[in-house]
């Protein structure tokens, strides 16, 4: 399985995670139609934090479920984190913080983050 790099901006904050990319998911929800994210989901687990993973803060809101992690340097949010509905430890990857990603040929999919 490909493994993929990718970063904040400024650099404290490094990841890999495994999967193959294809489509990406653009969200609705109050958080993401401002942050612009290209999501890809993936099990928590094909995600290492490389580097500052103590530097990471937190932000939640509404139900608190999902953690969406950023850099407190640059403010660039690289991944969130949480469960899926069958509660499986799930992180959502920001395709726009990885290395090499074509933008532009993904597929986006629209999600309905904001009904949940
Ligand atoms: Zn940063």
């Amino acid at each position: 399985m490909m493994s993929h790099h990718g970063s904040c901006h400024c650099g404290a904050v490094t990841f890999e995670f495994d999967g193959e990319i294809g489509d990406a998911v653009a969200c609705n929800c109050s958080i993401c139609r401002r942050k612009g994210s290209l999501l890809m989901f993936v099990p928590r687990d094909a995600l290492r934090i490389t580097a500052g993973e103590d530097r990471l803060a937190d932000y939640t809101f509404h139900r608190h479920s999902i953690h969406h992690r950023f850099c407190p340097t640059c403010g660039i949010h690289p991944f969130g984190e949480g469960t899926d509905p069958k509660g499986n430890a799930m992180a959502v990857v920001n395709l726009r913080c990885v290395d090499g990603v074509d933008l532009d040929a993904l597929k986006v999919l629209a999600f309905d983050g904001l009904s949940l």
